[in-house]
């Protein structure tokens, strides 16, 4: 089957009982050479994808509302990536942009400012492999353009696994055991609390004088998939501005326009002052941003770069997905299948009382259960009937699919989700 043929598919089909004899050949062999810090979810060898779909090294065909953890934003494979990343490969692998003057690290840099959510303001990009490395790069930059150390993150939030985003980071315990001591001068608040930073952290732990920034996900992740309460954003504005702290919006997964805008920060009626991207930006090649006003990007030369960041590969990528995304009209398809996911996972919600709560916008879906059992049993029933979902938070399953995800697919996946609920719920 042609790889076009695959995106067509618009439910599962299985010709093995999943994981297949060569998954689980292939499983065998990687548990014997890999780290065994690797996260599996469940045991799912990806051969091939297109579109919304993937193959299995069996030949099981698979719904991916995971987008491979919300990075392939065009779909696996677009076209027009595949022919951007492959021309590019064909003219120059690597020239590092730290060092010299890298064509078209500059082009996606112009792109992602003229779209930065910065009401008009000017602005400035760093590029990097990762979104970790970009939550670094603000954190540096924080640092440096204020003259601060204090930052300010928060309990449940996801910012990555190098030592900086680890320390911002609170989601899980197991993501920081054993790695103390973390970077000093981090303390976390609660994500949508009015109160907690000013009642307790400025009054009796830090001065808001020596904070350089509030770290936040514009919408909480890893966490849960949950949005933040009405007015929060422009709480957090507030505070910053009153205090002269930065306010730093985490879109590694949010952004891209996942949440229906190209950040979900628009939807929150505030300018950050800096954002990091990933994930979705570059369709599934590396690729991180830190996007800063302009006014703040005061560092001097050599203080921050990166022998990588920003290849021109995967700056390719980027620039076919801005492209695909304007032309193919994803902001609004995200929109419109995120309306037909919400509402159909609302009316399965009514009919399983296990699912205690659905949450969210665009194709940014949470779905919480009566307990992470039960998230984690609905998680790995959807794999056997060839849906794949992915757990989050403490109880939750995400939904998150590529911004090409089809109606016709949405309602195969709602079907399919709904077998898997009742089936946990019947042997509960
Ligand atoms: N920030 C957020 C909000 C994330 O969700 C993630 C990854 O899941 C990261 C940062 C880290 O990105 P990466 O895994 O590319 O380092």
């Amino acid at each position: 089957m042609e790889l076009e043929g695959l995106a067509a598919h618009a439910r599962p089909k299985l010709i093995t009982d999943v994981p297949g004899p060569e998954a689980m050949a292939r499983i065998e062999r990687d548990r014997k050479v890999t780290s065994p810090s690797l996260p599996r979810a469940y045991p799912f060898a990806p051969r091939r994808g297109s579109g919304s779909v993937v193959e299995d090294v069996d030949g099981n065909i698979f719904l991916d509302l995971n987008a491979g953890i919300a990075v392939t934003s065009t779909g696996h494979c677009h076209p027009a990536v595949v022919e951007a990343v492959q021309r590019q490969a064909t003219q120059l692998l690597h020239y590092s942009a730290s060092d010299f003057y890298l064509p078209i690290y500059a082009d996606v840099c112009e792109r992602l400012d003229a779209f930065a959510p910065f009401g008009g303001s000017r602005a400035r990009t760093f590029l990097t492999n990762s979104g970790t490395e970009a939550v670094e790069a603000a954190i540096k930059l924080s640092r440096y353009a204020t003259g601060r150390q204090y930052l300010i993150g928060f309990y449940q939030s996801f910012h990555g696994r190098s030592m900086g985003s680890i320390t911002l980071t609170a989601s899980k315990a197991k993501y920081r055991t054993n790695f103390g001591p973390l970077m000093p001068s981090v303390y976390h608040s609660f994500y949508g609390d009015f109160d907690y930073i000013e009642q307790v952290l400025f009054k009796r732990i830090v001065s808001p004088t020596e904070v350089a920034a509030i770290v936040v996900e514009s919408w909480l992740g890893e966490g849960g998939y949950v949005l933040p309460p009405e007015g929060w954003f422009t709480y957090l504005r507030e505070l910053c501005d009153r205090h002269g702290i930065l306010l730093v919006c985490d879109e590694v997964q949010s952004g891209m326009g996942r949440s229906g805008t190209m950040w979900a920060v628009e939807q929150e009626g505030v300018s950050p002052d800096i954002v990091t991207a990933g994930k979705g930006i570059a369709s599934g090649l590396p690729l991180g941003a830190m996007i800063a006003r302009d006014d703040l990007m005061t560092w001097d030369l050599g203080a921050h770069g990166s022998t990588y960041g920003g290849s021109p590969v995967s700056c390719a990528a980027a620039l076919a997905t801005f492209d695909v995304i304007e032309r193919e009209g994803l902001l609004e398809n995200a929109r419109t299948i995120g309306e037909v996911l919400l509402e159909g996972f609302r009316d399965i919600a009514q009919r399983h009382p296990i699912i205690t709560e659905v949450r969210g916008r665009a194709l940014w879906i949470g779905l919480s259960f009566a307990d992470h059992d039960h998230a984690v049993a609905v998680e790995q029933a959807s794999f056997r009937k060839g849906l794949l979902i992915l757990g989050c938070g403490d109880d939750a399953i995400r939904i998150s699919p590529p911004l090409v995800f089809r109606e016709d697919q949405a309602i195969a996946a709602l079907s399919i989700f709904e077998e898997a609920a009742a089936e946990v719920e019947g042997a509960s």
